[in-house]
């Protein structure tokens, strides 16, 4: 995970720590390298460039280049500006308030990991002692019920028998007066993808919220399509007002374009990631130790 960063980072504090005293010029050429590398890891120009900017203003004060540790000053300064960048010290839990059932949202393009992550999520509330109730709401991927329902089955958790000829928004209307019924607490919606954003999927995922007015609306975005993933969550947010990202496929992105970037670019916390294809890989999403585990 993300270890191109990790490998260039750390080639860049070695030469920092290689100095002893530091002067500023020495600050000024590493912060030229961790420009470029965060620029070549497909993070957003602007993004890079502010960064860089907060790590300047306070990397070369007067206290950092005194100290008896310059160039640990100066990569405790990234570290936290990394954290920053990512959302440490906010709020980023998922939100369950409200008279039950609560629904969640998953929306996204196609391949990018929604069903999957549907299930990962039922998985993670019921260990937290909620009773999720998948929706599946994907009319018109052939199998997109099914493959829902087959996750359902995996894990014994219960999906509400939706068919494909019906309308999305009434499925999960249906669904919530269902949950009431029979006492499911949240209701976890996968939505319709589509190979690329249009005009009709936002229009229905529209409708969607306006009837069920979910707490959380999540966009699972693929980590590995880098700043592909960030214009997604920049239109859908658009459209939606997101809650938040599920940012899948960490496991496999070495660059770590997106994961650096969605949070500055949308406004949007990262909430959880996936990190592998198994039921359980997802994690709750912290940025601190994100942060740390870039810079090794
Ligand atoms: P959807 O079209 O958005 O519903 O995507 P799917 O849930 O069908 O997932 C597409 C592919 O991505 C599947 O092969 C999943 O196993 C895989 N996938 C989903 N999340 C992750 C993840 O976090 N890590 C990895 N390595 N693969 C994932």
């Amino acid at each position: 995970m993300l270890d191109n960063l990790t490998e260039k980072f750390d080639s860049i504090f070695k030469k920092l720590r290689g100095h002893g005293r530091l002067t500023e010029e020495n600050i000024k050429e590493a912060l030229r390298e961790v420009r470029l590398v965060l620029l070549e890891a497909d993070v957003n120009f602007k993004v890079v460039k502010d960064f860089v900017e907060a790590v300047r203003e306070r990397a070369v004060g007067q206290d950092v280049l005194k100290s008896l540790t310059p160039a640990q000053q100066v990569i405790k300064v990234v570290r936290d500006e990394l954290g920053r960048l990512m959302g440490e010290g906010e709020d980023n839990r998922l939100d369950f308030g409200g008279r039950p059932p609560v629904a969640v949202m998953l929306c996204g393009l196609q391949g990018a990991g929604k069903t999957t992550s549907c299930g990962k999520l039922a998985l993670k509330l019921r260990r937290d002692k909620r009773n999720p109730l998948l929706v599946p709401a994907d009319v018109y991927r052939p199998a997109a019920i099914d493959q829902l329902k087959t996750v359902g089955r995996q894990l014994d958790i219960p999906v509400y028998d939706s068919q494909p000829d019906q309308d999305p928004v009434a499925i999960c209307e249906a669904a919530r007066r269902f949950a009431e019924l029979n006492g499911y607490d949240t209701l976890i919606l996968d939505t319709a993808g589509r190979l690329h954003i249009d005009a009709t999927l936002m229009g229905e995922l529209v409708r969607i919220k306006e009837s069920l007015a979910p707490k959380e609306i999540l966009l699972v975005a693929d980590a590995m399509t880098g700043q592909d993933a960030v214009n997604v969550a920049a239109s859908f947010d658009e459209q939606l007002s997101l809650t938040g990202v599920i940012l899948t496929k960490l496991d496999g992105d070495a660059r770590g374009g997106a994961a650096l970037s969605i949070r500055a670019v949308t406004g949007k916390p990262i909430k959880l990631v996936g990190l592998g294809e198994k039921m359980d890989a997802l994690e709750v999403f912290h940025p601190d130790r994100m942060a740390q585990r870039i810079l090794g």
